[in-house]
């Protein structure tokens, strides 16, 4: 079983090791590894058991490092990241280079977001790279809310869970992509259509 504990400095030196470590949201606990470093992402893969189709997503701490991730952000994605990040909103937009394939499966977007827990915020602050973070279960199975459901579910292929208490949010993010420069959800989540369109002063499908 993985050690639970609350030593952020200790995961920040697992993860430049190329190690994946537990770490909590708001939203679910997540499974995370340097978005960087490709062996790190095959791990990641490895662990959750998930078909290398599905993508994963990047976390950052702030506004000016997501920009170098990305080719650009669009209006849209400047005034929802402006007023949901740090929060429960994954945006979706064209990568830069530095954001190895194997990230996006292959694809020309990755996903976005800035959590909102200060434990984790403190944790991609002391890192000079993103962080690969999906959700810390087995492709298929409930997101853990604990780091003691991290455990139960991957605890004997990790070494460490931060923890940071329960989620509060409880729900994944809500995932906001761009067709022709509008909004598009991706994945329903946390955060609401309605609140989505008030941002953008417009509708979307
Ligand atoms: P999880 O990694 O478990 O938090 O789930 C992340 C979800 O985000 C998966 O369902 C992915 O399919 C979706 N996702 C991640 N990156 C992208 C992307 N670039 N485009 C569309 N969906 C994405
Ligand atoms: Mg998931």
């Amino acid at each position: 079983m993985a050690k639970i504990g609350t030593d952020i400095d200790h995961a920040a030196a697992l993860l430049r090791e190329g190690k994946l470590v537990g770490i909590p949201t708001e939203t679910v606990y997540g499974l995370a590894g340097n978005a960087f470093d490709e062996r790190a992402i095959m791990k990641i893969f490895e662990v959750k058991r998930r078909p290398a189709t599905v993508p994963l997503i990047a976390q950052t701490s702030s506004l000016g490092k997501a920009k170098g991730f990305v080719k650009q952000f669009s209006k849209e994605a400047l005034l929802l990241a402006g007023k949901y990040w740090p929060g429960a909103l994954t945006l979706v937009m064209e990568k830069s280079a530095l954001i190895p394939d194997l990230m996006t499966s292959g694809g020309d977007t990755v996903g976005i977001r800035i959590p909102n827990h200060a434990m984790t915020l403190q944790l991609l602050s002391r890192l000079d790279f993103p962080l690969a973070v999906p959700s810390a279960n087995i492709h298929g199975q409930k997101s853990p809310m604990t780091a003691e459901e991290v455990n139960e579910q991957i605890g004997d292929q990790i070494e460490y869970i931060l923890d940071g208490g329960k989620c509060a949010v409880g729900f994944e993010s809500t995932i906001v992509g761009f067709s022709n420069g509008l909004p598009v959800i991706l994945r329903q989540g946390a955060l609401s259509k309605e609140n989505i369109e008030s941002t953008i002063n417009n509708t979307i499908n």
